[in-house]
């Protein structure tokens, strides 16, 4: 039985190594999702047999509730709004992990009493890693989630946060040293305290970050939230949950680090630099007066008669594209160029929008073929070939200043080269700025466009005015 469950370990970690590796590209996403929920139930299957379970009623009651709401919340939640279910997920992980690890140390203090148990310094040092790391993730993870629905506004005391987090971490030493070194198993009031002190730490850590990072906090809780079960998997000497933790644990980090290469940032300016766009320090006035009297507006319709002579097209969605849910109607007129004889095309960076993939699975969602999707450097040398590149809510990921102004907050970002199209078209509601609260050259050049409005609504627009010509 022991080998079997352990080759049901093995099996689940190899359908995750599998399924993690689909979801690199958005042809096997969906297939690489399927692998990683199967391997799921595997490792469900295996962990179930095995520990000695007492009673299953529990467990099938904990699947169905559980399973039902799952489902429910993946099945309501808007696109837009998916950072905000990862982060919720994270922080029940981490609290799941708390609570599995506290559990254990009371069981492990009642078997101690009876002679049954001594602690080692792994298990000790498991344990409250994983209390520690799952109330981090807990507060953090909850705190992100306001933080992304706005309830929660950006802090000005950064500095109050940062003093109390050092603070944190000088009594987190002491603490968890006095607990795994000194005296593991009476150590009840400490534990509570260390508790407090994570609970208080996690939010004191996520609180000076500027709301737009938070996409990138949310993949760093999702790491801790790996570690901490990673570190719960010791607690109960459950491989699954080990290798399952670890892989977590790595890819969140990895992903993290994609995220901040991508925009040109550390990791440790997105935690300790405060919110980016009070770094740029640009005005409203300012903003506007950047761009006063140089964008040449334009209309629906005129867009329509551009698209009508055009050869090849290239649609460049941003975030504004997933607000205003437009990627139907970008699929339909994208369709109609195509019947036209068109050579149409999206062009996909990799930070465009707020998640990492974004993008891809807005477009994936309206039945965008997968080859017409194409990644930042394979487009980028096309646009000088395009006839017109219509920019659809993108802003930071379209500005030349990442590439001219060595003071622009996102220099050295990798951007899409819309400039040199022979047109471009921007589709925004107006002239507010983008994630990093700068303004965009890109809108007073020569040959750009602005067409004002939301997004679905100017391509709904568009198609009727091209369905009229
Ligand atoms: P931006 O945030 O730069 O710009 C979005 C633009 O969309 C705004 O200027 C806004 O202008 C417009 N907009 C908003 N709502 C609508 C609507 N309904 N219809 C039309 N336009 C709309 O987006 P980008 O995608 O260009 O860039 C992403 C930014 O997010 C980058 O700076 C990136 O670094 C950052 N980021 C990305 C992460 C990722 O992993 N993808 C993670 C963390 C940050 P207006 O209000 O005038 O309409």
């Amino acid at each position: 039985m022991e080998i079997l469950i352990n080759l049901g370990y093995l099996a689940a970690a190899v359908l995750f190594i599998f399924g993690i590796k689909g979801m690199t590209t958005p042809k096997t996403a969906v297939r690489g999702n399927q692998l990683s929920a199967i391997g799921m139930l595997v490792a469900v299957v295996a962990a179930l047999l095995d520990h000695n379970v007492v009673r299953f009623e529990f467990i099938i009651i904990g699947v169905l509730v559980g399973g039902a709401i799952g489902a429910l919340i993946a099945k309501k939640v808007a696109m837009t709004d998916m950072p905000e279910m990862v982060a919720s997920l994270n922080g029940i992980g981490g609290g799941a992990s708390l609570l599995v690890a506290a559990a254990n140390y009371l069981e492990s203090q009642k078997l101690a009493d009876m002679g049954q148990f001594t602690a080692s310094y792994d298990w000790s040092l498991a344990v409250i890693l994983s209390i520690l790391i799952g109330a981090v993730t807990l507060t953090g993870s909850f705190v992100a989630v306001g933080k992304l629905k706005g309830k929660i506004g950006d802090s000005s005391k950064v500095m109050l946060f940062k003093a109390i987090v050092k603070l944190c971490f000088l009594i987190l030493i002491g603490g968890a040293a006095y607990f795994a070194i000194v005296d593991p198993l009476h150590s009840d009031m400490l534990v509570a305290g260390l508790i407090v002190v994570c609970l208080i730490l996690g939010v004191s850590l996520v609180m000076p970050i500027g709301g737009a990072d938070m996409p990138v906090v949310v993949s760093l809780l999702n790491s801790y939230s790996g570690l901490a079960g990673a570190a719960a998997g010791f607690v109960l000497g459950n491989n699954g949950l080990i290798i399952t933790g670890s892989l977590v644990g790595a890819s969140g980090i990895i992903l993290t680090t994609i995220m901040c290469k991508a925009m040109n940032r550390s990791l440790t300016n997105v935690l300790f630099g405060g919110s980016m766009a009070a770094a740029a320090g640009i005005t409203k006035s300012e903003n506007d007066a950047f761009y006063e009297g140089k964008v040449k507006f334009s209309s629906a319709d005129e867009l329509a008669m551009l698209l009508d002579g055009a050869q090849k097209v290239v649609f460049v969605p941003g975030y504004g594209l997933a607000v205003a849910q437009a990627q139907h109607a970008t699929r339909e007129l994208a369709s109609m160029l195509e019947a036209k004889g068109c050579d149409v095309k999206y062009a996909i960076h990799p930070v465009a929008g707020r998640m990492p993939g974004h993008m891809n699975v807005l477009l994936a969602e309206a039945e965008v073929p997968y080859d017409q999707l194409v990644e930042m450097d394979t487009i980028n040398p096309e646009f000088s070939q395009t006839d017109v590149a219509i920019v659809l809510g993108a802003n930071d990921v379209v500005n030349p200043a990442a590439s001219k102004d060595p003071a622009s907050p996102i220099f050295g970002m990798p951007i899409l080269d819309v400039h040199n199209a022979k047109t471009v078209v921007v589709v925004k509601r107006g002239l507010s700025p983008g994630f990093a609260g700068i303004p965009n050259e890109l809108f007073i050049r020569d040959n750009s466009l602005m067409v004002s409005g939301d997004a679905k609504k100017v391509l709904q627009e568009t198609i009727s005015a091209l369905k009229d010509l």
